[in-house]
């Protein structure tokens, strides 16, 4: 059920709400948290099935959003920015409507209709999912597990490629032809992403960039190919899929959850609506496959070449199983793969150097593995980095 929330400043659990000049939302100045009851009453808005005193508990703080759970049941999700949930709020209840099980239950949402900002979703309410981990620790786990022997050939690839298919075969049901210009301007936004890996790496002057700069050469070749593919189609997509934002609760067989539908960061926000080709999210989701392998390499402390041979494995199965699940097969043009694959990696790279610069050492081992050397500058093997328990 979705509920409306009206006026300048509306008051939740009597605070009251308010949208400053530069969108961000507060509640008499400060972001809601778990314990303050906002969350609470925003489940009742959308279910007045939870009770006046139902606990609250926090999951997790990001910049922009906050999300709480409700009395064991439901993750309340406040936006930290007017409109930054609307497309999530909107693909949701599409995929809701269009029976998904791949996604977290959908309870419904608070919208708010500002005066002056206009009508935007102020709260997501889905069904929480009990005991689920993100898959930078259940894929890293299997994969570690299947390295040191004591665990089995994982099946989740297959699963995942199932799992995207029957989303893609949902929110592609409106899918429309690309414009004539959208092979040329994807292989300029990877060419631009690749340019930047390149000038961040060198910038930050450590051992990737060289093994990078000895690669550029095959990542080129393989991004100006999405020059050549056919436009193709278009439709709303996850956007920013990797193992991360795929939950797995407990149970036989374990149940996959997609989460986090609000699109590709890598975008201004005002661009993140922007419909793509399904390749995008198989691309994301297949260089994720490639740093389990490399946060596998960490954990175990060495480098480990059946780490690498696993995730060949797994990417063949999680295609193999996208493939056979796509009903809409016209959504999906494997040749955009290579192109976009190596655009995510450097983009991977960038992001490490800007924000979480630990990260670098698994796209590195991804790059380094999977494109064949110029030996123009001298370089290092890659070699993981220490373990500490505290990072992925
Ligand atoms: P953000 O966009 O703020 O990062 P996400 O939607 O990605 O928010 O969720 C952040 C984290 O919260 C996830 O990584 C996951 O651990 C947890 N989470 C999100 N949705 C659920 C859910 N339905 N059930 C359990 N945990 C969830
Ligand atoms: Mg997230």
């Amino acid at each position: 059920m979705n509920s409306l929330l009206r006026g300048e400043r509306p008051e939740i659990a009597g605070r009251a709400l308010s949208v400053a000049p530069g969108g961000e939302v507060a509640l008499d100045g400060s972001r809601p948290a778990a314990g303050d009851g906002i969350a609470r009453e925003l489940a009742r808005l959308v279910d007045p099935s939870v009770p006046a005193d139902a606990a609250e508990r926090a999951i997790a703080v990001d910049q922009t959003n906050t999300s709480v759970i409700v009395g064991e049941r439901l993750v309340v999700k406040v936006v930290g920015r007017w409109a930054a949930a609307d497309r999530a709020a909107h693909l949701l209840e599409r995929l809701a409507e269009a029976g998904s099980t791949d996604v977290a239950g959908y309870a419904g949402r608070v919208d708010w209709r500002h005066p002056s900002f206009g009508t935007s979703t102020l709260a997501i309410v889905t069904e929480y999912l009990p005991g689920a981990q993100d898959g930078w620790d259940w894929a890293v786990d299997d994969v570690v597990a299947l390295l040191a022997g004591t665990g089995s050939e994982p099946d989740f690839p297959a699963a995942l490629g199932a799992t995207v298919a029957r989303l893609h075969d949902m929110l592609g049901a409106d899918a429309v032809a690309a414009p004539a210009p959208a092979p040329a301007e994807r292989a300029e936004r990877a060419r631009t992403a690749l340019d930047a890996a390149l000038e961040a790496t060198r910038r930050s002057g450590g051992p990737t960039a060289a093994r990078l700069a000895n690669r550029a050469e095959a990542l080129r070749r393989d991004i100006r190919s999405l020059g050549a593919a056919a436009p193709g189609l278009a439709f709303d997509l996850h956007g920013d899929l990797h193992v991360g934002q795929v939950l797995r609760s407990t149970g036989t067989p374990p149940r996959y959850t997609v989460i986090d539908f609000d699109g590709d960061p890598q975008l201004e926000a005002a661009e993140r609506g922007r419909t793509d080709a399904a390749a995008r999210d198989v691309a994301h989701l297949l260089v994720s496959l490639d740093l389990v392998a490399a946060v596998a390499q960490k954990r175990i402390g060495r480098v480990e070449p059946a780490a690498f041979a696993w995730a060949d494995r797994a990417r063949r199965s999680l295609l193999d199983a996208y493939r056979a699940t796509l009903v809409r097969g016209e959504l999906f043009d494997p040749a955009l793969l290579p192109g976009l694959e190596g655009e995510q990696l450097a983009a991977e790279l960038t992001y490490a150097d800007r924000y979480l610069p630990r990260w670098a050492y698994a796209p590195d081992a991804a790059i380094t593995h999977r494109y064949p050397s110029t030996d123009e500058l001298p370089e290092d093997p890659w070699t993981p980095p220490p373990f500490e328990p505290t990072s992925t």
